[in-house]
């Protein structure tokens, strides 16, 4: 059997790590991570993938959202209040919506023009 591979992929920076987005074919999509997702990340792998027919910037905010979190480095949070959640969220917005947004775009475009 061949081995899927992406329409495109590059690099991106997330935090003080370089993480690898990749576009799939809806159909390779499916057969590696299946039908019950628009994008999935694997921070063990440090990638962002995503399916070509489902790409929107929302998703790929959504996604790269979850890469970002972990380098909050909250595991050994447990139960946190949602005054917590909000205060964390509000302070990372704070620091980095800027960036956040331009990268956000900077993937959208790179991606889209191979859909
Ligand atoms: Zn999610």
């Amino acid at each position: 059997m061949s081995k899927a591979k992406p329409k495109t992929s590059f690099e991106i920076q997330v935090s003080e790590d370089t993480w690898t987005c990749h576009l799939w074919k809806a159909k390779s999509y499916i057969k590696l991570f299946g039908d019950d997702s628009g994008a999935i990340m694997d921070p063990d792998e440090k990638t962002l993938n995503f399916r070509d027919d489902n790409l929107e910037p929302e998703i790929i905010g959504h996604e790269l959202m979850h890469a970002f979190f972990g380098y909050l480095h909250l595991d050994s949070v447990v139960d946190p209040r949602i005054d917590d959640i909000e205060e964390i969220m509000a302070s990372w917005q704070g620091t980095n919506f800027i960036r956040f947004h331009e990268k956000v775009v900077a993937i959208y475009e790179a991606l889209k023009e191979f859909t």
